[in-house]
C-alpha cells in the first residue's frame, strides 16, 4: 500500500490561514489501512482546526468526507457537488489522490494533508517499512519475493556487496542485509538455484512514467465510409 503521514498540525493550519469553508476530504484506501487519512484522522483533523480557529475567533465551517478512492475518477466526480459548497478541499489522501481532484475539480484549490512516504508494509504494529520502489520490472521471482532494489541500501540486484556482518547492512546497522534474507527464504524454499540467475541493470525512466492497457483504452470509433 501506499503509506503516508500526517503534516505537522501547524503547517496545515497554516496552508488553510485564508479559508473560511473547508473540506476535510479523507480516503478509504491506502491511507485508512496506514492510519493517515481514514475517517477517524479526518474526523480528528477536522475537529482540531474548528477548535484552533476557534481559539483565534475566527469561526470556519468544515465539513468531512471519506471518498472510497480519491485516486479513481469516478469516485471523485461524485463529490464535485458537495465539493461545490466549500473554498478549499484538503485532502487527507496520497500525493495521486491529491492530484486526481486537481485534475477533476478545476474551481476550487485542493491542498495536502498528508506526505506521501513510500510503497510498504507493515512490519509490525505502527511501523511501516518501505518495500516497492515501483522500478517497472519486476524481479521478485528471482528473489524469493523480497525486493532489493529497495530494500539493499544500495540498490545491488545481483547478489550483495560483501560488507554484511551478522547478517546485518553495512550500510546502517538497523536493517538486516536483504541479500542475507534473500538467501534465508531461498534455502527455505529449496530454490537457491535462483540466485545463479543475473538480473539485468535497470534502465533509469524518465518521469512521469505512463502505463498504457491498449484492452482497457475506449476504441475510436471509424470514421471510414461517412
Ligand atoms: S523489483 Fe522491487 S521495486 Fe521493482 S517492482 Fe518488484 S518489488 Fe517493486
Ligand atoms: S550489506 Fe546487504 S543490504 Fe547493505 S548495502 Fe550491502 S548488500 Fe545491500
Amino acid at each position: 500500500m501506499v503509506i503516508a503521514e500526517i503534516k505537522p498540525f501547524e503547517e496545515i493550519k497554516n496552508l488553510l490561514k485564508k479559508y473560511k469553508k473547508i473540506l476535510v476530504a479523507g480516503c478509504g484506501s491506502c491511507v485508512t489501512v496506514c492510519l493517515s487519512g481514514g475517517k477517524k484522522q479526518v474526523e480528528l483533523l477536522a475537529s482540531a482546526l474548528r477548535t484552533a480557529r476557534k481559539i483565534e475567533s475566527d469561526d470556519v465551517v468544515v465539513g468531512e468526507m471519506v471518498i472510497p478512492r480519491q485516486c479513481e475518477p469516478k469516485f471523485v466526480d461524485m463529490i464535485k457537488d458537495e465539493a461545490g459548497k466549500y473554498e478549499v478541499i484538503l485532502s487527507m489522501g496520497c500525493g495521486a489522490g491529491v492530484q486526481e481532484i486537481a485534475e477533476r475539480i478545476e474551481n476550487i484549490p485542493v491542498l495536502p494533508a498528508l506526505n506521501t512516504t513510500f510503497i510498504g508494509m507493515a512490519d509490525e504494529q505502527g511501523q511501516y517499512l518501505e518495500v516497492c520502489a515501483a522500478c517497472g520490472d519486476c524481479i521478485l521471482s528471482m528473489t524469493g519475493g523480497i525486493c532489493p532494489v529497495t530494500r539493499c541500501a544500495k540498490s545491488l540486484i545481483n547478489g550483495p556487496c560483501g560488507g554484511s556482518q551478522g547478517g546485518l547492512c553495512e550500510v546502517s546497522k538497523d536493517n538486516p542485509c536483504v541479500w542475507q534474507l534473500i538467501y534465508d527464504r531461498l534455502v527455505k524454499l529449496n530454490m537457491l538455484y535462483l540466485l545463479k540467475g543475473i538480473s539485468q541493470p535497470k534502465t533509469r525512466s524518465v518521469h512521469p512514467r505512463r502505463m498504457v492497457r491498449e484492452d482497457l483504452k475506449l476504441k475510436k470509433e471509424s470514421t471510414k465510409g461517412v
